[in-house]
């Protein structure tokens, strides 16, 4: 069956999220939009995916918990993974390689820990959009080991990619499956770093609910579910 998703969406957790990325905002605006699936992708912490989730209990819409990880190279990877608790599991790893930096929430914005009913449970204290220990490939691995999928973010980006950081996509690193965001850049991408030989796939990276996609971007998968969506993914 062919799905339209959208990976890569930030909520109020992520310090440069627009407050209004609340998970019923979220769930409701991809619901119009009619998507099949989306993913949670907040920087190096996975902690407003399950209030999301339990927002689209009992809809059409699939939500995926993942988390856009940052590595010691500055490079975004997202990470998408089947359940809660998995997610959970990359999470422990993420923020014991996290610095311990208060967010300074005059620069930064406030990163907020939200429930289903959009009420706010809690700040966090620690700096999230910062770069962790984790190398590269050390992301790609974890993150296959609890069952999800690494994906090297918005690589047609000049910064916080793995292309505009590290100039090349090892295939050592494991990775299927790329992000571009600009898919105009597609071709280039091809000629000068081979990602023709990885699945390519187009997502939001939204930061303001007006970002994320509409139906525009497919993934043929066998069913709509966490395992078949991330089984193709790294195929
Ligand atoms: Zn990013
Ligand atoms: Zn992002």
């Amino acid at each position: 069956m062919r799905i339209a998703y959208d990976f890569h969406i930030h909520t109020a957790l992520s310090p440069c999220g627009d407050g209004d990325m609340t998970p019923n905002n979220i769930v409701n605006m991809a619901t119009l939009k009619g998507l099949d699936v989306i993913a949670i992708t907040d920087h190096n912490t996975c902690g407003n995916a399950e209030a999301c989730m339990k927002c689209a209990e009992g809809g059409e819409l699939l939500v995926l918990p993942g988390m856009e990880v940052e590595t010691a190279e500055e490079c975004h990877i997202v990470c998408l993974f089947p359940n809660l608790k998995s997610a959970r599991e990359m999470e422990e790893k993420v923020r014991d390689a996290l610095p311990k930096i208060r967010n300074r929430t005059d620069i930064f914005g406030e990163q907020v820990y939200l429930d289903e009913n959009d009420e706010i449970i809690g700040y966090e204290e620690n700096m999230l959009v910062t770069a962790t220990s984790l190398s590269v490939d050390k992301v790609s691995s974890l993150a296959r080991s609890f069952g999800g999928v690494a994906i090297p973010a918005h690589i047609d980006k000049s910064s916080y990619s793995v292309i505009s950081n590290l100039g090349i996509i090892d295939d050592a690193w494991g990775f299927t499956t790329v992000e571009i965001k600009d898919l105009s850049k597609e071709k280039s991408l091809q000629e000068n770093n081979g990602t023709d030989r990885f699945r390519v796939i187009h997502s939001s990276d939204a930061h303001y609910l007006w970002d994320i996609s509409e139906r525009e971007y497919f993934l043929d998968v066998e069913s709509l579910t966490p395992e078949a969506i991330i089984n193709t993914l790294l195929r």
